[in-house]
């Protein structure tokens, strides 16, 4: 029986946000929250598996020290291998329980607009992401790194993530859980250059400083970055600027009066340059680009746009790292032009009115923008909107008690797995990396995967 103050939430997608919704309905003293976690993959941490670059060991690790422990509480299940909206349909997760949190992330992106984009040899940075990290979805792509020049189109995190990953000594990879065939095309790499393309200034980049400060310690690799609109040695940086945006342009500075070391690979920071068409036969071979000047909008914003000056940089393997983008979920209104389903502070709205029971928190929530710990107050805002509504009286009861749901689910997927199945794979995937001091050495097909859950490592 569900007794008034007990509140049985599903919540969809098992990364960061749908982690922090979690945690705080557990915390939750009014209620008793009972949650069911579904997740589509049979691994739980959605961009903290998959997304955070294997070289931030420290970032993957939230994954061990808190979702891990959000996981064994006895009030949560978690439910693999298991797709909503094709195992189990939207409409029927709102009448079994008394609410439903989507925290499904961004898992689409923007693309560049120009002429030459299909042409085998251009990938989104997401996909590469997904793929270095051993993301069984992306585990069968390929990536011709057989070329001597990368251009990244971005100047945000996953830009210098992948520039990165794409020049560091594979050495240091070797200590990492990257994905084996990853590191094996990497071993092969021919790439020597990543150049990087920032369409607006060097006071505009979208990355972080410490991310920046990182390419500052990366070995055997050069940094060339064209510098001047950058302050000299001892010239203080006055602009407008906020302390965030001083202190990336004091480290570009930095960066940029490194001499050369005839270093084997270098990182190229162009800024101001936009591509204008991709060209080649069947593959990159070419990008045009366009060189910018700003322009402040009447909204005071510094937009790029382009003069009249067009070169051609020689490259065979592009990623437009220009940002991730929400899908729309079935069943639930969508907001295109933002790319999240359509709600206010977390409430999912259809027009004004919200749609009782239903919550979003994550970047299907507020776009595709902030490191993973930003998911703990946005989800708690979410949670809080939760609570009020079952607090004013507005969750509907919840048809099925959790056997009642749980029978219903095993019917439609047997292969659906629970928390001793993550279990497995992850012992066994710890067990395998230990024998070479790495991590763990991840399993990167469903096959294995699910076959891992089944057995337990000895
Ligand atoms: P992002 O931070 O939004 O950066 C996107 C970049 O693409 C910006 O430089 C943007 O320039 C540029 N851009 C957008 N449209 C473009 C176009 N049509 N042509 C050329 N350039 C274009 O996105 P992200 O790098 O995908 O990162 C997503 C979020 O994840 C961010 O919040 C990021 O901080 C976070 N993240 C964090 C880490 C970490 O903590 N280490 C790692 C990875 C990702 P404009 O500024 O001109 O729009």
């Amino acid at each position: 029986m569900i007794d008034g103050k007990t509140l049985r939430v599903a919540v969809i997608g098992a990364g960061p946000a749908g982690m922090y919704a979690v945690e705080h309905l557990l915390q939750e003293a009014e209620f008793r929250c009972e949650v069911d976690l579904y997740e589509r993959l049979p691994t739980p941490y959605g961009l903290v598996r998959a997304g955070v670059a294997p070289d931030h060991p420290d970032k993957k690790r939230i994954g061990d020290r808190l979702f891990s422990y959000i996981l064994e509480s006895p009030r949560v299940r978690f439910i693999g291998n298991l797709e909503v909206g094709t195992h189990v349909r939207h409409a029927e997760l709102a009448d079994w329980y008394h609410a439903v949190i989507y925290s499904v992330g961004a898992g689409s992106d923007i693309r560049m607009g120009v002429p030459g984009e299909e042409l085998s040899g251009c990938h989104a940075a997401r996909e590469f992401v997904a793929w270095y990290n051993g993301h069984p979805d992306y585990s069968h792509l390929a990536f011709d790194l057989s070329c001597e020049r990368a251009v990244v189109v971005g100047n945000g995190n996953v830009a210098l993530d992948v520039a990165r990953i794409l020049t560091m000594p594979v050495a240091e990879l070797e200590k990492t859980d990257i994905a084996d065939y990853a590191l094996q095309a990497l071993r092969n790499s021919a790439i020597k250059e990543v150049v990087l393309l920032g369409r607006r200034g060097h006071f505009q980049g979208a990355f972080h400083n410490p991310e920046l400060e990182e390419l500052e310690r990366l070995a055997d690799v050069d940094i060339v970055i064209d510098s001047e609109d950058l302050p000299g040695e001892n010239e203080v940086v006055l602009d407008d600027a906020d302390w965030e945006t001083r202190r990336k342009v004091k480290t570009l500075a930095r960066l940029s009066r490194r001499p050369l070391t005839g270093a084997p690979r270098r990182i190229v920071l162009r800024f101001l340059t936009s591509p204008v068409e991709l060209l080649g036969d069947q593959k990159v071979e070419q990008m045009l680009v366009v060189e910018n000047h700003l322009e402040r909008g009447d909204d005071g914003v510094l937009r790029a746009r382009p003069t009249e000056k067009e070169s051609l940089i020689d490259t065979g393997l592009v990623l437009r790292a220009i940002g991730y983008r929400g899908y729309p979920f079935p069943g639930l209104p969508f907001d295109d032009q933002r790319g999240v389903i359509d709600n206010r502070d977390g409430r999912v709205v259809e027009g004004d009115l919200p749609v009782p029971g239903v919550y979003v928190t994550g970047w299907i929530k507020r776009g595709p923008r902030g490191v993973i710990g930003s998911n703990k107050k946005c989800a708690r805002d979410t949670v809080r909107c939760l609570l009020k509504d079952a607090r004013d009286g507005h969750l509907s009861p919840a048809a099925l008690n959790a056997d009642q749901v749980l029978s219903e689910l095993a019917g439609r997927n047997p292969a659906l797995l629970g928390l001793e199945g993550w279990r497995n794979i992850d012992r066994g995937e710890r067990l395998a990396g230990a024998h070479q001091g790495r991590p763990r050495i991840k399993y990167t097909d469903t096959e294995t995967l699910l076959r891992s859950a089944a057995a337990p490592a000895g």
